[in-house]
Parts: structure tokens; C-alpha cells; sequence
């Protein structure tokens, strides 16, 4: 059965490289794809209180039969809950529905460049669970090096991970590279490029890295699939992939990329497909009024 590599993060906690995504996986599908993840060899699962599935994510990792001590359970708080004590309240909420008494990662969902001192509040809250023993890393998704910066300026403890849309359109080098720089391991989301087609700019023009030529030559040059050949180069980047399915085949296909490597050519060919468009939202963009809604207790 494959199995992840581990990462070490900047506080010392072990993260398997690449993990299940659960981000639009209703809640029916999500216990059985969390199952039958585990059973594939995933150790690391993704989930946050705004995916809305976090209690299904808890019964799948039960019915799994793997000790919890096994896995790194990642949820998020939302942008409703960003405050001190608001961003408390919330990680209570998420590890009373996902029926867990840690959670390995506890990451802030976006930044909120306009809303600043609510974001600051809401990572001090993180340092605090950090503190406590409540989770055993803290980190943030969607900042750009200038939102790190901010962040790391204002607060204790340097993110272990920034998790960002990633993928070959959208590669994201400087913001990798500032990351880097300051010991956070970046996780990509959208890692085979989900975002490109779920949401695609012009529905009538999408832009598939999964049908791009530059992968399908790769994919039978190695006999793997396209999804196999992206997420190998994820990986020989440092990179931490998190794809999504609720299919056991391509769950069982998405792990399945330990047993060969890319060269340092292919993975430039790959790098080159980059456009510098994102699919996903612009992260300086993201406030209460873009993003209304809020989590229910
Ligand atoms: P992905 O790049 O993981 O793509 C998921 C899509 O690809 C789904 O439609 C899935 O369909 C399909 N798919 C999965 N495996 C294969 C395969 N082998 N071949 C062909 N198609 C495949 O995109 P996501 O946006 O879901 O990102 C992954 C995870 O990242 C999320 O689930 C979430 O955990 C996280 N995320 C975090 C965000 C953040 O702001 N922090 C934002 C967005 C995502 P099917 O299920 O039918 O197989």
C-alpha cells in the first residue's frame, strides 16, 4: 500500500506530504471517501468548519479502524469566526463535530487584508490552542508574501504551513519562495488543478491541466495518469498536495505516485505551463461582505 513521505514542520510536528482534500464533498460522500482513503494509505485529511462536512469527516476516520494517532486531521477556521475568543468558540465547535480532542493543523481560511486586526486576533487564538496543546501546528491558507510578512510581524509563532491554490497554471513561485524562505511549507489546493474546471472563467474555454499535452506525453511516457504526473511534480517541488475525490479508484490513483520520478527537465516543462492566473478568488479580495456566511454552531 503506498504511503506519504513525511514533512517535518518549522515547530517539529511530522505531515505526510500529500493528503485528501474534502472541499465540496457532500456530506454523504465524505465518511465513505475518508474511509476508504485511510484504507488506500492517506494519513493526512482536510478538512474546515465552512466545507460543512467535518462531523462526516470524524466518522470516516472511526470507521476506518486506523488509530487516530496515525493521521494529521487539518481544519480551518472561518473568516465569520476571526476574533480572539470568536476563533476559540470555533475551534470548540469543529472538534466537537469532527468528535476529535486535537487536531493536527489549525489554519486561518483566508486573509483578510481588510479586516486586519480581526485576522491578527484570530492567529493569536492559534498560538493559544498552540500553547495549550490543543493543536499540534497553526498555519494559514491564501497569503501572499506580503500577507505573511504582516502576519509574522504582529504575532509569536511563524506559520508551518501556507496552504494556496497551486497547480501547474498557477504556480505560484514567489510566494513558494517566500514561504520557503521563512521555513513554512507551502500546501497547494487545486493541486491537479480542480478550481480551472469547477469554476472555470469562460464555462465555454476551460483550461484542464488534466488534458494539457505537456502532461498526457508525460503520463504515457511513464504509464500514469495525467492527475499521477501532476501531483509527482508537486512533490519533487517540496510541495504538500491535498487533492480531492470522493471516487475510490481515483482516491487509490491520486496516492498511487511514490514508485517513479520526474527529472529536473520534465518538472521545468511542467513549471513553463504557468500563466499567472489564478482560478480561484484573489485572496486580497476576501472579507465578511465577499464571503457572507457564517458557521453554525
Ligand atoms: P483538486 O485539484 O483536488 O480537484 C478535485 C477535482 O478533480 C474533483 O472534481 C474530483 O472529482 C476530480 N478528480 C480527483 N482526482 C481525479 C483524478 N485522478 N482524475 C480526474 N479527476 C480527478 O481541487 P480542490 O479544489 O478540491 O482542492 C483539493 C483540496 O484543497 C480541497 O478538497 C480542500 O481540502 C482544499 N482547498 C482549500 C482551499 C483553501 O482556501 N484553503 C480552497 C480550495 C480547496 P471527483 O471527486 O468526482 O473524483
Amino acid at each position: 500500500m503506498p504511503q506519504s513521505p513525511l514533512v517535518t514542520l518549522n515547530n517539529g510536528s511530522r505531515m505526510p506530504a500529500l493528503g485528501l482534500g474534502v472541499y465540496q464533498s457532500s456530506p454523504e460522500d465524505t465518511s465513505a471517501a475518508v474511509t476508504s482513503a485511510i484504507q488506500a494509505g492517506y494519513r493526512l485529511i482536510d478538512t474546515a468548519a465552512a466545507y460543512g462536512n467535518e462531523a462526516e469527516v470524524g466518522e470516516g476516520i472511526r470507521r476506518s479502524g486506523v488509530d487516530r494517532a496515525e493521521l494529521f486531521v487539518t481544519t480551518k477556521a472561518w473568516i465569520s469566526d476571526y476574533g480572539y475568543n470568536e476563533t476559540l468558540h470555533a475551534f470548540d465547535r469543529s472538534l466537537g463535530k469532527l468528535g476529535l480532542d486535537y487536531v493536527d493543523l489549525y489554519l486561518l481560511h483566508w486573509p483578510m487584508p481588510t479586516e486586519f486586526e480581526r485576522t491578527v486576533a484570530a492567529y493569536k487564538a492559534l498560538e493559544t490552542l498552540l500553547n495549550e496543546g490543543r493543536v499540534r501546528a497553526i498555519g494559514v491558507c491564501n497569503h501572499s508574501a506580503e500577507d505573511l510578512e504582516n502576519l509574522i510581524a504582529r504575532t509569536d509563532i511563524v506559520p508551518a504551513v501556507n496552504q494556496i491554490e497551486l497547480h501547474p497554471y498557477f504556480t505560484q513561485k514567489a510566494t513558494r519562495g517566500a514561504a520557503t524562505d521563512r521555513g513554512i511549507v507551502t500546501q497547494s489546493w487545486s493541486p491537479i488543478g480542480g478550481v480551472m474546471v469547477y469554476q472555470p472563467e469562460n464555462p465555454n474555454d476551460v483550461h484542464n491541466p488534466l488534458e494539457d499535452p505537456t502532461i498526457l506525453v508525460l503520463a504515457d511516457k511513464y504509464s500514469k495518469t495525467p492527475a499521477q504526473i501532476i501531483l509527482r511534480w508537486q512533490l519533487e517541488h517540496g510541495l504538500s498536495p491535498i487533492p480531492k475525490s470522493v471516487r475510490p479508484t481515483r482516491i487509490a490513483e491520486n496516492i498511487d505516485v511514490f514508485d517513479f520520478a520526474l527529472t529536473a527537465d520534465e518538472v521545468a516543462t511542467i513549471d513553463a505551463l504557468d500563466t499567472g492566473k489564478r482560478g480561484g478568488p484573489d485572496p486580497a479580495a476576501v472579507n465578511s461582505a465577499l464571503f457572507p456566511f457564517a458557521i453554525e454552531d
